[in-house]
């Protein structure tokens, strides 16, 4: 199966990834991706970019390189299931996922992770949480996909975890079994730091297959699934929107 689209792709503007927004839209295009999805890192991660950033990103064309370009964050999950961005900035942006990450949260028990994960995806703002398999901050699958289809939204499998995020394998396989289960979408994302990383699902893919997630259940399928979602949750996608000053 061919994943049109890539909804999870860092830059350099990120503090931590190599590559800047149009080698990443070149790469997308020379492997045949329809769109990507530029995610940087919430502000409270060392070397992320700050609320400035994120509030500028309408500058970016809608279509670079031939690739239509998504303007997104990897929020930061924090302790009070809140995320690192304002609500000013976040309403501008099409698409937020929000992860757990070992810099901006501790982690508590598998009732305390689930709790946090569950409001975060409460938050409306939100539309997909980011690798919820880390084997770092264990979560409840059942509960968490639960609470995914209840409020509408999206869960991550991620390639990167496999290299990134030892354990994740078992964790990843339980979740797509039970979104498999009760018909919840999954996106299957790079994680990309660097460009040749973009579109790369290999790992993730033999897992939703591994749980018998259909076709139709992966967002990142299609190119047209993902603007459907992001309309279906209220938001344009226009060619720009007015920045905040
Ligand atoms: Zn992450
Ligand atoms: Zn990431």
């Amino acid at each position: 199966m061919f994943l049109e689209a890539d909804l999870h792709v860092h830059s350099v503007a990120s503090g931590h990834a190599y590559s800047t927004i149009q080698e990443i839209a070149r790469e997308a295009r020379k492997k045949g991706l329809k769109l990507v999805a530029i995610t940087e890192h919430g502000p409270q991660m060392t070397g992320a970019p700050s609320p400035l950033y994120f509030n500028n990103m309408w500058v970016i064309h809608r279509q670079v390189e031939g690739v239509e370009i998504l303007r997104g964050i990897e929020a930061n999950i924090l302790e009070d299931g809140s995320i690192d961005l304002a609500e000013r900035y976040l309403r501008r942006l099409d698409l937020v996922l929000a992860g757990f990450h070992a810099e901006c949260i501790e982690p508590g028990s598998v009732e305390e992770n689930t709790r946090t994960m569950i409001k975060a995806l409460e938050n409306p703002y939100v539309d997909i949480i980011s690798h919820p398999g880390n084997p770092h901050f264990q979560i409840d699958p059942e509960q968490v996909v639960r609470a995914t289809k209840r409020l509408g939204k999206i869960l991550e499998i991620n390639n990167n975890s496999f290299r990134v995020r030892r354990g994740s394998y078992e964790n990843c396989l339980e979740i797509a079994r039970w979104a498999a289960h009760l018909g919840v979408m999954i996106a299957v994302n790079s994680d990309s730091h660097f460009t040749y990383d973009v579109g790369e699902s290999d790992q993730a893919m033999a897992i939703v297959r591994e749980a018998g997630v259909p076709e139709e259940l992966i967002l990142t399928a299609k190119a047209q699934w993902v603007k459907e979602y992001i309309w279906k949750r209220g938001k344009r996608l226009g060619e720009h929107t007015t920045a905040i000053v």
